[in-house]
């Protein structure tokens, strides 16, 4: 494989090289692994898309949300990737954001590309990858890229880390519902956003959106937000209403925190976290290695025989590693 050249057909927008590359990032295989490094170095710092990270529990209408506002966005011309971490796929064997039928207006755009959750073992592996699909895509000139995740807590963290804005979508609900968000999930937001405002749930959606409007008034100020953000809003993703006013409210807050410095300084801290991050799966594979799999079996061993504390099986194990 030529990854300069798929680095340039990337940059072109060339979208079979996109998906080529996506698989690349995506694969466990210590050689791809070192082509998808090369890769990634060889596409640098590119264009920055806005990285919209966008969750909500099964249900609540993401898809539904994200064809009516991709296709909004592609009808203004710009250009729209999507793609998904989904911590369920490890457990269920298929990616339920895979799902082909999903999004189906919008995967025959031309200006949209979507690409479903890899499926892995663990978490951290699937962020990870879709992070560095994310670096792809805005190599290849997107504009905007979507980034969707199942509302469970864990996978939000993640994508907060390689998003630049976040964007919670909810259900109409009655008032006890509020607390079943939560906490550090209403703060990772910067936009609520109450689908399926139309017909029966109309009224239903405005006082949950009242409600959630007062609950972020109580919260802590944040630094990146100006005046009147992290806000609540509500929209039929159904009837396609709202969805203007989203897309304003967005373009608004990271305008502001370009002017305002937050937007580099998130982006530094992300590609902090994601360096760390790397280091310590960098660590975790040296033990996964035949020789060091022996050692620490040897050395657990002794340990379990008694000859051999703990501590300082463990100390002589690593320094033996380091070597
Ligand atoms: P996801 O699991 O979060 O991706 O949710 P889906 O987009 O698959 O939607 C789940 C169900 O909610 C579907 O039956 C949709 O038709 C419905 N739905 C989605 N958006 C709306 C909306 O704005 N209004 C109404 N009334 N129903 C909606």
């Amino acid at each position: 494989m030529d990854i300069t050249d798929m680095a340039k057909r990337i940059r072109a927008g060339e979208r079979r090289a996109l998906a080529r590359g996506i698989t690349l990032v995506e694969s466990g295989r210590d050689d791809h692994r070192v082509q998808a490094t090369q890769l990634l170095t060889e596409l640098g710092q590119s264009k920055e898309a806005l990285r919209i990270g966008l969750s909500g529990t099964p249900g609540v209408g993401k898809s539904t949300f994200i064809e009516s506002f991709g296709l909004m966005l592609t009808g203004q011309g710009l250009r729209v990737a999507v793609l998904a971490v989904d911590p369920s796929s490890s457990r269920s064997g298929g990616s339920i954001l895979g799902d082909k039928t999903r999004m189906d207006l919008l995967s025959r755009d031309p200006k949209a590309f979507i690409r479903p959750s890899p499926s892995q073992t663990h978490l951290g592996g699937v962020a990870r990858r879709t992070r560095e699909a994310v670096a792809l895509c805005e190599a290849a000139g997107f504009d905007v890229v979507l980034i969707e995740t199942v509302g469970v807590g864990q996978s939000e963290t993640v994508v907060a880390q390689m998003a630049d804005l976040f964007l919670l979508l909810l259900a109409p609900a009655g008032g006890d519902e509020l607390q079943g968000v939560k906490r550090g999930i209403m703060e990772m937001a910067d936009v609520i956003v109450v689908n399926k405002a139309d017909g029966d749930l109309k009224a239903t959606a405005t006082r949950t959106q009242a409600d959630y409007a007062g609950a972020l008034r109580l919260m802590r100020k944040r630094p990146q937000d100006p005046e009147g953000y992290p806000c609540a809003m509500n929209v039929s993703a159904l009837e396609q209403r709202g969805l203007p006013e989203v897309w304003e409210t967005l373009k608004k807050l990271s305008e502001w925190r370009r002017e305002n410095g937050f937007w580099t300084q998130t982006r530094a801290a992300q590609a902090r976290y994601w360096f760390e991050d790397a280091v310590r799966n960098a660590l975790l594979a040296q033990l996964d290695t035949p020789s060091a799999r022996a050692a620490l079996l040897r050395l657990s061993d002794a340990v379990a025989a008694g000859e051999q504390e703990p501590a300082a099986a463990a100390a002589a194990f690593v320094r033996d590693l380091r070597v």
